[in-house]
C-alpha cells in the first residue's frame, strides 16, 4: 500500500431504499429475480462511488449483495436447513431463531466470487472483501449434526479457505474475516479459534485481516457494552496469540469505546485497522476527533502499519450519516498524514 494511513471501512454500508428498507439489519429485499440481481449490482456501484468520492483508499462492496454478514454466506452451503430453526443465545448475549446444521457442511459453488469480480472491474483501487470467521459462523447456528463446536469450526474453516482462494484469484487484495465472537469466547479462541482462522487463510498470498469488534449499534450490543465496566479489556485475552498468528491485519474498535488503547502494544508488528468512527451513534465525528484517535494509536502502532477504519459495519445507519462519517474519516487521516510529513 503506497498511501500512508490508507483508509477503509469495516465492511457494510447502508443499502439504497429502493433495494432494501433502510436502517435495518436483515432487511428484506424490495426486488426479485433478475431485477434483484441488477439492483444489487447497481447498489454495489453506488457504494463504491460513495467510498471513492469520500476518499476511502481501500474500497469494498459495502456488502450490498448480502442481507447479513454471516447468514448470507451460510445460506449458500449444503448441510444447513433454514426451515428447521432453533432458538440459541448468540455470543452469550441475545436469543435468536437460527437455522440448523443437519448434515455434513460443504460449499457446492462460490458464494461471493462473481460479486468480487464485478467490483474488481469497477475500480483500480485495492479492494477488501469480508467473510464471516469460523467461530462467528458456528455461533449463529444450531448444530444438531456434529454437536461439537470445534469440529464444525474446522469444517467451516475448510470451506472459507476454498472461497478465499477464489476471491484472491478474482483480484481481491485483502480478505477479512469477521470474528466478533473473539470478544466473547476467550478460552475457545485461544484453544482453536485462531487455529481455525489460520486454516481459513492457508496458502493465501493476498493480505488477510481479522475484524474483532463489539458489534453493530443494535440495542442488544449497546446494552451489553453497558455491563462491561469502565475499561474494556476483552482484547487483552486474545491479542497475545493473535500477535503470534499468520494473520496480517487486525481490525479493532477504538473510537468511543472503553478499550485501553495501550492494549495495542500486545499486537506490535501487526498492521492495525484502527476504528476511528463510532457506528453506534448518529453523531458525526469531527476530523479532529478522528485525528485524536489515530494519534493515540500511533503511540503503539508504527505509522506504516496503521490503517484508519470504522469501528464496525455501517449497514444500520442512514446513508447521509454514513457518508458524513466516511468524509470525517478521510479528513482525520489527512490531518495525521500532514503531521507525519511535517
Ligand atoms: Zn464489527
Amino acid at each position: 500500500m503506497k498511501t500512508l494511513l490508507p483508509t477503509s471501512t469495516a465492511g457494510s454500508l447502508p443499502k439504497p431504499s429502493w433495494l432494501a428498507e433502510p436502517e435495518k439489519l436483515w432487511s428484506p429485499w424490495k426486488l426479485e429475480g433478475d431485477a434483484l440481481i441488477d439492483g444489487k449490482h447497481d447498489a454495489l456501484r453506488v457504494a463504491l462511488q460513495e467510498q471513492q468520492v469520500a476518499g476511502v483508499d481501500i474500497v469494498s462492496d459495502g456488502e450490498q449483495t448480502r442481507q447479513h454478514f454471516v447468514t448470507t454466506f451460510i445460506e449458500h452451503l449444503n448441510g444447513v436447513d433454514f426451515e428447521k430453526r432453533e432458538t440459541v443465545t448468540i455470543r452469550n448475549r441475545y436469543e435468536a431463531s437460527v437455522p440448523s446444521v443437519v448434515g455434513p457442511v460443504s460449499r457446492p459453488k462460490s458464494v461471493f466470487v462473481e460479486d468480487a469480480k464485478f467490483l474488481r472491474k469497477q475500480t483500480d483501487k485495492p479492494i477488501k472483501w469480508a467473510l464471516p470467521g469460523p467461530m462467528t459462523m458456528i455461533d449463529t447456528l444450531y448444530d444438531g449434526y456434529y454437536q461439537d463446536r470445534e469440529k464444525l469450526a474446522w469444517e467451516f474453516a475448510k470451506i472459507l479457505n476454498q472461497e478465499a482462494k477464489e476471491l484472491e484469484a478474482a483480484g481481491v487484495d485483502i480478505i477479512q474475516f469477521d470474528e466478533p465472537a473473539f470478544n466473547v469466547f476467550f478460552d475457545e479462541v485461544n484453544e482453536w479459534g485462531i487455529a481455525t482462522l489460520e486454516r481459513a487463510i492457508e496458502g493465501l498470498k493476498c493480505e488477510t485481516a481479522v475484524h474483532i469488534c463489539y458489534g453493530y449499534g443494535i440495542k442488544a450490543n449497546t446494552d451489553w457494552k453497558k455491563t462491561l465496566g469502565s475499561e474494556w479489556r476483552q482484547y487483552e485475552e486474545v491479542f497475545p496469540k493473535l500477535q503470534q498468528s499468520n494473520i496480517d491485519i487486525i481490525s479493532l474498535e477504538c473510537h468511543n469505546s472503553r478499550v485501553p488503547i495501550e492494549l495495542l502494544s500486545l499486537i506490535r508488528g501487526k498492521k492495525v485497522m484502527v476504528g476511528a468512527i463510532d457506528v453506534a451513534t448518529n453523531t458525526i465525528e469531527t476530523p479532529e476527533e478522528v485525528a485524536d484517535t489515530l494519534r493515540e494509536a500511533l503511540k503503539y502502532v508504527d505509522a506504516d502499519k496503521l490503517y484508519p477504519c470504522t469501528n464496525c459495519g455501517m449497514a444500520p445507519l442512514s446513508r447521509e450519516v454514513a457518508t458524513a462519517k466516511l468524509n470525517a474519516l478521510s479528513a482525520g487521516a489527512e490531518i495525521i498524514r500532514k503531521e507525519l510529513s511535517a
